[in-house]
């Protein structure tokens, strides 16, 4: 009787006793393995395993268990270790993954391992509970910080946690108050501040002085409200300054009271202590932070936070758009114009675009944010596709800045800034302002030339110019990474005329002070500030008024805000506009449109210097007396004349390899299987080489398809790729599909 109640049980295993796996390897398929039986009652998709794979093991992630396989059962081979007691993934994201590693063609072992935290793709155990929180007891609420005379660092942290929202996540404090530990511990022995291992129940009231909003912040979070709940997409189309931010803050208040969470996706370099200082004010433990300067362990356990119900709001960059929130309500996208958005290799993914595919699936609101938005957004509110609402004030009641071109025409080679800028800046430093200057081009100059015969220094790695590095005496290549010693002997005419010439941000900096003796100036782009502290530390300075002139690449263009600044520069914008790439201009005007916004944001008056040699050019002429919208419309329209998306969809399929001949080669065969696929409503261009041809010692070339219909685009795809994947010279070029590519060299 026994015997034959297991041998039934035994026949059910047996019926799902294959479990197909994602290896977290760089294949384009599933493998089926067996379950032992030991392990087949427990086992079940989103749970990790280690497989045999090669010659040696991986991990993988369960997708789904099955009773059959395509291969003969006696060929597959057994699972080895099953690494999770409990599903780490839901059956709804391991969709949603293979959803995009369709869409983007990209393995999809290798999409889920980028999806998990690195310990998790290691195979390592789920770590165990820490403390994530701390809280106010009864006793700390009461206590007046004063009292704790003698320890400044206590007293700090106390008055933080009365004015904030009196439970703080401690990942986002450990960056405020370092050391943190001793101080903590101290205030924990003390009584006033308890430990949490998970964060406290919602407050009802969530902290910070709450700001009366404004009519069209009311329009908008009424908009947003009345669109929760469903797939709804928003535009939140509002001048930097205009309160988007208090917007989040306030739609994400009534996510939470609803139970439910919020994603907040951020760009990478828009992650600043300001912003996260916002946010946990507001809403305290509530919130878990995820970005690439945190420790793995750091970044694992705010996952598991926000993938365990526990955080409520997730703010990080890019691949937090992958995080399981079981619950979640709603998703933000900061600055949606930006670039970093797009992940530029391996799963050439776009976070911005994922986060309205993953709101449809779960039915909820998604708002995209900008003072700049992307064409692509702007275009979606006009075929109705996206919500359009708009913030056109600035909320604290500061003006515009006033935007002025400057001649640059008039310049000799050995000078950078034009007469009119040198005043502008000795007025607006004479009046006790800060100015700030934006170079986009780190190190000394681009160039590094020879006077006598013309030589100029080429990295031998890529078609490109290295940059002078003269503190470090280097020259650098910013496209491979290659150094070398400065030369001070030509080796073209053994000359020793050598010079620099361009201007990069350690350049502009040597001669502002030269031009301004007495005045302290601060560099900031990511030579001078090597590490998150250091950067953190300067930004301080800069606030406190240790410096009152700033130089900056586009580390600065974003997110910081600088009251007392009210003359913004941009010395040299000319690079942007006679590029190549379709998309130059609509990055250059965001560009100056984001860069204008760092000037005059409180109650001082700003004033912005935009030096060009082409004056005349009418794309600048139309953005700075029509702005940005009507900049975007016009360009649209152009774009539409041209096919170019917006108005199509495009597939770039790059190859590159050590020899000249093989990547064209392969892309001319992958051309030609396209014929027999026959699909006429795709155009095809190319192969080309793209302009900087070799780069890191690797020859390039590219494909181009593009439809104005997506759905035609992808079927072709589908049909194509493993045709292409069978080409004999696939195996000796490396080759990559870029979907909806950014950038097109
Ligand atoms: P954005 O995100 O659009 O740049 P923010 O939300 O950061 O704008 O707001 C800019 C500044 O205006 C902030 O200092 C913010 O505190 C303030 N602010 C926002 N909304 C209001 C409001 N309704 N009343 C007064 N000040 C506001
Ligand atoms: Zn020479
Ligand atoms: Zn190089």
């Amino acid at each position: 009787m026994i015997q034959g109640v297991s041998a039934s049980i035994m026949k059910i295993r047996m019926s799902h006793s294959i479990a197909t796996v994602a290896v977290f390897a760089p294949v384009k398929r599933l493998f089926d393995y067996l379950i032992p039986d030991a392990h087949s009652p427990r086992l079940s998709p989103g749970m990790r395993v280690r497989v045999p794979f090669g010659r040696g093991c991986r991990i993988g992630l369960v997708v789904r268990r099955s009773a059959r396989s395509k291969l003969d059962l006696d060929r597959l081979k057994p699972i080895e270790k099953v690494l999770d007691s409990q599903p780490l993934i839901g059956g709804e994201m391991l969709d949603f993954y293979t959803w995009v590693s369709t869409y983007y063609h990209c393995p999809i072992g290798e999409l889920v391992a980028t999806a998990l935290p690195v310990r998790l793709r290691q195979g390592k155990p789920v770590a165990t509970d820490k403390v994530v929180a701390v809280q106010l007891t009864e006793a700390g609420r009461q206590t007046p910080p004063e009292a704790l005379k003698r320890a400044r660092k206590q007293r700090e942290i106390l008055a933080y946690l009365q004015a904030g929202a009196a439970s703080l996540s401690l990942e986002p404090m450990r960056e405020r108050f370092t050391p943190l530990g001793a101080s903590l511990k101290a205030l924990v022995d003390k009584g006033y501040v308890e430990w949490l291992t998970r964060p406290p129940a919602l407050a009802t009231q969530f902290g910070g002085g709450l700001l009366t909003l404004h009519d069209e912040q009311l329009a908008a979070v009424r908009a947003i409200l009345d669109g929760m709940n469903a797939y709804v997409p928003f535009l939140l189309d509002g001048i930097t300054g205009s309160g988007k931010t208090e917007v989040y803050l306030r739609v994400i208040a009534h996510v939470l009271e609803q139970g439910r969470q919020a994603m907040v996706l951020v760009p990478e370099i828009g992650l600043t202590p300001q912003l996260v200082e916002r946010f946990e004010r507001r809403f305290g433990a509530c919130l878990a932070v995820s970005h690439s300067a945190m420790s793995h362990g750091d970044r694992e356990s705010a996952w598991r936070q926000a993938a365990e119900g526990r955080a409520r709001i997730l703010i990080g960059t890019r691949s937090a758009v992958f995080t399981p929130m079981p619950n979640l309500g709603l998703i933000i996208v900061d600055e949606e114009h930006d670039s970093s958005y797009k992940q530029q290799d391996g799963c050439r993914y776009s976070a911005r675009d994922l986060a309205i595919v993953r709101a449809r699936r779960c039915d909820c609101a998604v708002v995209l944010g900008s003072a700049t938005p992307s064409f692509e957004s702007l275009h979606n509110t006009q075929n109705g596709r996206y919500r359009h609402l708009r913030l056109t004030q600035r909320a604290a009641g500061a003006k515009p800045p006033r935007i002025r071109l400057l001649d640059a025409r008039g310049l000799k080679s050995d000078q950078s800034l034009t007469r009119s800028f040198l005043e502008a800046m000795h007025k607006a430093l004479d009046a006790g302002n800060q100015v700030l200057l934006f170079v986009n081009r780190r190190g000394y100059a681009p160039i590094w030339t020879c006077f006598d015969c013309n030589w100029i220094a080429e990295c031998r790695r890529c078609d490109a110019r290295m940059t002078v590095h003269l503190k470090q005496n280097l020259l650098w290549c910013h496209h491979c990474g290659l150094q070398q010693a400065l030369p001070r002997r030509c080796p073209k005419c053994d000359g020793e005329n050598l010079n620099p010439l361009g201007q990069g941000t350690q350049r502009s900096e040597e001669t502002l002070r030269q031009l301004f003796p007495e005045v302290a100036v601060a560099r900031i782009d990511r030579d001078s500030v090597r590490g998150k502290q250091k950067l953190e530390k300067t930004l301080a300075e800069i606030h406190k008024g240790k410096h009152s002139l700033l130089i900056g690449t586009q580390l600065l263009s974003k997110g910081h805000h600088f009251p007392n600044v009210t003359l913004v520069g941009m010395p040299d914008i000319d690079q942007g506009l006679f590029s190549v790439d379709f998309r130059a201009t609509e990055r250059l005007a965001q560009l100056i449109v984001q860069v204008s916004g760092r000037s005059g944001r409180e109650e001082k008056k700003g004033e912005v210097l935009i030096q060009t040699r082409y004056p005349e050019h009418p794309m600048l002429h139309l953005l700075l007396e029509k702005g940005y919208a009507a900049f975007a419309r016009q360009a649209l329209r152009e774009r539409r004349e041209a096919g170019f998306p917006p108005f199509s969809h495009q597939v770039l399929l790059r190859a590159s390899a050590i020899s000249q001949g093989p990547p064209m080669a392969f892309l001319q065969e992958a051309r030609d299987c396209l014929r027999d696929a026959g699909e006429s409503s795709v155009e095809v261009w190319g192969p080309v080489v793209p302009p900087m041809e070799k780069r890191a010692g690797r020859f390039r070339a590219q494909l181009l398809l593009q439809s104005s219909s997506r759905g035609c685009l992808h079927s072709l795809l589908d049909a194509w790729l493993p045709k292409v994947e069978k080409l004999k010279l696939a195996h000796r070029v490396r080759w990559s599909v870029d979907v909806d590519p950014l950038d097109l060299y």
